[in-house]
């Protein structure tokens, strides 16, 4: 009996902790319940902002990462060459103006025209020049892409009577002419400006003082010598000591102290 009677309080003592375990066991999943439960309500904001982040921040968090990939916007950039300013304008045998090419020009005292927009730039510079006792005869500035076309035609009709195909007549003529539209001459941001006593356009010119004051001072005014001796391969024309291009101040410094041409220089 007394065995018996051990028994059963015993039995009833398991029952009784073993409740008291799955009490204790509720309480504590309760507790985690509610722990679990509220946490994610404050993580929801801090998850909203890095999601707002991730166009900026590469460094997200994993499940962010591939996103990123989805950034081609970058290859739009190449066609920022289209929005140059008129000063920067790149005329070359690549890079030909349309036919119908207009702008604003001002005459010159010898009746030569340029684009308005470089004529103070361009009087002062040669007034300054003067000043200092040079010479300066201008003696090419604005064409018209239509007067290009008119040179060069005259030019190719020379070869096509001495009995050149097509073909080769065009190439004759580009060689003593630029094609229509390829002279800087056409863009009317460019002067041939030689001296009063050496007026050929030849390689001699550049010894001259007018030449020499020209190469050391036209950044100031915003001048470049458009085609140096050394950049023959680039520009796609021979050394011209007189021809002098617009391009404003600041690119003109540039260009004229690195010793580059404006093709280099547009590319950098
Ligand atoms: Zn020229």
């Amino acid at each position: 009996m007394g065995y018996k009677g051990r028994s059963a309080r015993r039995t009833t003592g398991r029952l009784i902790g073993a409740l008291a375990l799955v009490a204790a066991l509720a309480g504590i999943l309760l507790l985690l319940a509610q722990t679990l439960f509220h946490e994610p309500e404050p993580a929801q904001p801090v998850s909203g902002q890095n999601g707002g982040d991730v166009l900026t921040q590469p460094g997200g968090d994993e499940p962010q990462q591939p996103q990123q990939p989805e950034e081609p916007e970058e290859p739009e950039e190449p066609e920022e060459p289209e929005e140059r300013p008129w000063n920067l304008r790149l005329v070359n045998f690549e890079n030909p103006l349309p036919q119908d090419y207009a702008i604003e020009t001002k005459s010159l005292l010898n009746g030569l025209e340029v684009d308005a927009r470089i004529y103070e730039k361009l009087t002062a510079m040669l007034s300054d020049g003067r000043s200092e006792g040079l010479q300066f005869v201008v003696c090419s500035a604005w064409r018209s892409v239509e007067k290009q076309t008119e040179l060069f035609e005259k030019q190719k009709n020379k070869w096509l009577k001495q009995g050149y195909d097509e073909q080769q007549a065009n190439e004759r003529a580009a060689q003593v002419v630029a094609r229509p539209g390829t002279s800087e001459h056409n863009l009317g941001l460019a002067c041939d400006i030689v001296a009063l006593d050496y007026q050929n356009l030849d390689d001699g010119y550049a010894e001259t003082p007018e030449a020499k004051w020209l190469y050391e001072n036209c950044a100031k005014y915003g001048f470049i010598l458009r085609y140096p001796p050394d950049k023959e391969d680039i520009t796609g024309v021979i050394y011209e000591p007189w021809h002098f291009r617009y391009v404003g101040e600041q690119a003109a410094q540039e260009i004229m102290q690195r010793g580059i041409c404006l093709e280099e220089y547009l590319e950098s």
